[in-house]
């Protein structure tokens, strides 16, 4: 007996879930339907669920009436130990109710992030998905990419399911909110053009689906280049970057530790590509000076003493979170709004123009919508599925890149191997940790939610990396991490695969793909933000007839998140010197509400102890700490360096949390 389920809030039921109820009924696809009040459902709290049952029952009952289909409302969550996820529900039901075969039913806008979704491997593994389409989201590529994973039980599209845009009536009656420009993406770029477009004026709102950072703006190196590495194969690239690093010294210097960098040539590499690279980099304008192997062991004690060689150049460490939020900040306090939590889940067209987007609020749990006259994609990896909501068609090239964090601060500059770009040869100082890496692996764009650190990849960084310091070895390995590098095909290129840029691509849809309205800005690097929020606004000016010059070169941004020493209060985490008035500043100002968010803004949990002593004293002072999921991040990262000692502290955190949790659970009961 197959069952079909539905989930939603369905208060009050929409013409559009009926239409698709008479779909399934008309065609006999099921043999019961089935209504699921969705885990977030604000219906949920205060069991409101059980008293809105009867109306929608009754309507959906109506809609499917004369097919004698049975037709149900499921409130199984709440037998639920902790419902969270949509999987959860299923495997219940299919635990609870073994005779009955549960298929997903969703709408084509759902399908688009599917792939995203946490667990959703598992979920198509064990379950069936249909969807239906709705207007303006063409999920037929999704429904292919997710077919094509291995192990998918099946996801059908009905194509030719009635088309309802279920959420048009609710929006039609709300408020249309307007503005200058919308910005997609919390990442470097998102925010840098947030910036730009309100100190030049412009009404600029910025969404992000989840929280700011989460993309490959918070899972890099952390590398400010001077641009040598880039000076031999690509020079233009390399001149950027060094323009770049003197801007950023200049407005972030809260964020940049000036430690310069050491490129390496070791007895294994040509000491001639050395005199070559001295060359290039001085043609790009970058200060490059080759100094004596018995000096460069004497200015960084931690390189391999066997070097036959070395340069120094002006590399720096930047602190990714650090630049992002000072951008955002400064953002909001030039007039911008940020809505992080707001995952955009369509684009609003007048014709081929793109005019808006239609978003959800996954804290505030309701539909918004958006208008503008421009609209700029800045969603990194994602930006092909967003310019697709669209129907403009951006090639990404997704790239996934992995690093391991050691637990002390190894060495004072940052190390490259002086040797065409391999694995493993950068050694970046972080603060009171250091990072090397890193991997390039090529992705599919359905793999990218499944992206993490392999074995292999760390038996690979160190094994390289320890050649570039050796003490390495000896050093604590504190975490792994991956992250996907937004690599963009250039126009013209698409079908070789070749002409992938390493630099930033700024696409104008209205002479691209005939669709005014929409910009994309990708690739490039953390560090060319700046230039490309520049180059990225100045087409937003054009277009809306309002020529403002950037400043953003010359304004500084604020200091005040990144300055601990100005916080009192008890210290909270011993590793990263973070106080009790910093947690308050992320809470009140940052909109810090889970310890993920505060990780993110405060570096609590970030240091030596991984959070081990100070996760749950920062908890307490948070309105959601989620304990959980800052522990299940954490063991992400530990899982792929889990032996020896690392392998007995995870086990002794572990072992903590519990028992915390064991006396908070005593003390509430
Ligand atoms: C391993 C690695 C190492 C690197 N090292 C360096 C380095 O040392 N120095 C350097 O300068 N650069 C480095 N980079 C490159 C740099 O990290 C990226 O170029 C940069 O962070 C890209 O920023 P972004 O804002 O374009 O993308 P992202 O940071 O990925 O941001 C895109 C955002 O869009 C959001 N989004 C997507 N879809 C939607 C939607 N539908 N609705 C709302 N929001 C959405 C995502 O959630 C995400 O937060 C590295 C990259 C990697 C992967």
């Amino acid at each position: 007996m197959r069952v079909a389920l539905l989930f939603g809030s369905f208060n009050p039921i929409h013409e559009g879930h009926l239409a698709i109820l008479r779909y399934l009924a008309e065609h006999r696809l099921a043999d019961e339907l089935r209504l699921v009040v969705s885990p977030q459902s604000p219906f949920k709290q205060g069991r409101g669920l059980l008293d809105n049952a009867r109306e929608r029952l009754a309507a959906a009952r109506a809609a499917v009436a004369g097919t004698g289909l049975p037709v149900a409302v499921s409130d199984v969550e709440f037998d639920l130990p902790e419902p969270r996820y949509t999987i959860d529900t299923l495997r219940y039901l299919a635990r609870t109710e073994p005779d009955k075969e549960f298929v997903l039913v969703m709408g084509g806008d759902n399908i688009v992030s599917l792939g995203n979704w946490h667990l959703a491997g598992e979920l198509l593994h064990e379950f069936e998905v249909w969807v239906y389409p709705r207007p303006g989201t063409d999920a037929r590529p999704y429904v292919d990419a997710l077919n094509a994973r291995p192990g998918t039980r099946g996801v059908m599209l009905f194509d030719e399911a009635p088309q309802h845009d279920i959420s048009s009536t609710e929006i039609r009656a709300r408020q249309i909110l307007q503005y200058d420009v919308i910005i997609i993406g919390g990442g470097i770029t998102g925010v840098g053009v947030a910036r730009d477009c309100a100190l030049r004026g412009l009404k600029a709102v910025l969404v992000e689906r989840d929280d700011l950072t989460v993309g490959a703006s918070g899972r890099n190196h952390g590398l400010l280049h001077s641009g040598a590495r880039y000076a031999m194969g690509d020079p233009e690239s390399a001149r950027e970057c060094i323009g770049e690093n003197r801007i950023l010294k200049q407005i972030a210097p809260h964020c940049i530790d000036p430690c310069d960098g050491l490129f390496v040539t070791l007895p294994e590499d040509d000491l001639g590509y050395q005199q070559q690279f001295v060359t290039a980099c001085r043609a790009a304008g970058i200060d490059a000076e080759a100094i004596d192997p018995r000096e460069a062991c004497r200015i960084e004690p931690s390189v391999n003493p066997a070097l036959v060689g070395a340069v120094r150049v002006p590399d720096a460490a930047v602190d990714p979170f650090r630049l992002v939020f000072a951008n955002a900040l400064d953002a909001a306090a030039q007039g911008a709004e940020i809505l992080s939590y707001h995952e955009v889940r369509g684009l609003r067209k007048d014709g081929r123009r793109v005019v808006g987007i239609d978003v959800w609020d996954v804290r505030g749990k309701q539909e918004k919508h958006l208008e503008a006259p421009v609209v700029v994609n800045a969603a990194g990896s994602w930006a092909g599925q967003v310019a697709a909501m669209a129907g403009a068609r951006i090639t990404m090239y997704p790239d996934k890149g992995t690093l391991l964090v050691f637990g002390s601060r190894l060495n004072q500059l940052v190390l490259n191997r002086c040797r065409p770009s391999s694995d493993a040869d950068i050694l970046v100082p972080s603060g009171e940790t250091t990072i090397l890496g890193t991997t390039s692996q090529r992705l599919e764009p359905r793999e990218i939610p499944g992206a993490r650190p392999t074995p292999e990849e760390v038996d690979l960084l160190l094994s390289e990396g320890s050649k570039l310091a050796p003490e390495l070895m000896q050093t604590r390995i504190l975490r792994a991490y991956s992250g996907i590098r937004p690599l963009i095909a250039l126009d013209g290129a698409e079908a070789g695969g070749r002409g992938i840029s390493r630099s930033f691509v700024l696409f104008d849809h209205e002479t691209r793909d005939d669709v005014p309205g929409l910009i994309t800005i990708a690739g490039g690097k953390m560090m060319t933000y700046r230039l490309m929020a520049e180059r990225t606004v100045d087409l937003v000016c054009r277009k809306l007839g309002r020529e403002v010059a950037c400043t953003t070169a010359q304004t500084p941004l604020p200091e005040a998140i990144v300055r601990p020493e100005r916080f009192g209060g008890a210290v909270i985490c011993e590793c990263e010197n973070v106080r009790e008035d910093e947690i308050r500043y992320a809470i009140d100002q940052l909109g810090a509400r889970t310890l993920l968010d505060l990780r993110r803004r405060t570096r609590v949990g970030m240091g030596s102890c991984q959070g081990q002593f100070c996760a749950l004293r920062a908890a307490q002072m948070l309105p959601d700490p989620d304990v959980h999921s800052f522990i299940n991040e954490r063991w992400k990262g530990t899982y792929p360096v889990a032996w020896g000692e690392v392998l007995r502290e995870a086990q002794l955190a572990q072992w903590m949390y519990k028992k915390s949790e064991n006396q908070s659970r005593s003390h509430s009961s």
